[in-house]
C-alpha cells in the first residue's frame, strides 16, 4: 500500500447510504496528496473512529458553535438533531472570509450565523 501521503486527523462531515464524506482543506503535504492523488477507487488506510463522540440530546432547540475545520464534524451532528425534530442554530467562525466553507450546506438544515474576521 502507498503510504506516501502520511496520516492526518480528519472529521467525518457526513454519512449516508454507507458513504462517509470528508471535507479536506488543502494545507500542506498530506492534504495536497489527497487533493492531487486520491481518486475514486484509490485505497486508503483508515484508523478510527477516535476521540469522544457527541451526545444527542432530545431538546427542541439546539445551538451548535464551531470554527474552522471543526465545522466538519458539526454538520452530521446538526443533520442528526434535525432528524430528531430539533430546531438547530449554528454559529460558524472563520479566521478569514476566504476560509469560509460549507455554509450553504448548513443553511439547508439550520439557521446559520457566520463570523469571519480578518
Ligand atoms: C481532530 C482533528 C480533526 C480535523 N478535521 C479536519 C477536517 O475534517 N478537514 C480538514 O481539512 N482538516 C481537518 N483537520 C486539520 C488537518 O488534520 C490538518 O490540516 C492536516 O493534518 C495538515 O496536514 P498536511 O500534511 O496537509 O500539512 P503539513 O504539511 O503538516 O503542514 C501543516 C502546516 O505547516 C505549514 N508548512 C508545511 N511545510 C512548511 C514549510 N516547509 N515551511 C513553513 N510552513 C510549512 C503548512 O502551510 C501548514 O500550515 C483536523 C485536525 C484535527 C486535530
Amino acid at each position: 500500500m502507498d503510504t506516501e501521503g502520511g496520516e492526518i486527523p480528519l472529521s467525518f462531515a457526513d454519512y449516508s447510504n454507507n458513504n462517509v464524506k470528508f471535507v479536506i482543506s488543502r494545507i500542506g503535504k498530506s492534504t495536497t496528496y489527497v487533493h492531487e492523488r486520491i481518486n475514486e477507487g484509490s485505497k486508503i488506510f483508515f484508523r478510527g473512529p477516535l476521540g469522544r463522540s457527541f451526545t444527542i440530546y432530545q431538546g427542541r432547540r439546539c445551538l451548535l458553535v464551531g470554527g474552522g475545520y471543526g465545522l466538519a464534524s458539526l454538520y452530521y451532528l446538526a443533520k442528526t438533531l434535525v432528524m430528531n425534530g430539533c430546531y438547530v442554530k449554528t454559529l460558524l467562525g472563520f479566521k478569514d472570509p476566504r476560509d469560509v466553507f460549507y455554509v450553504e450546506e448548513f443553511k439547508k438544515i439550520s439557521e446559520v450565523y457566520v463570523i469571519a474576521s480578518g
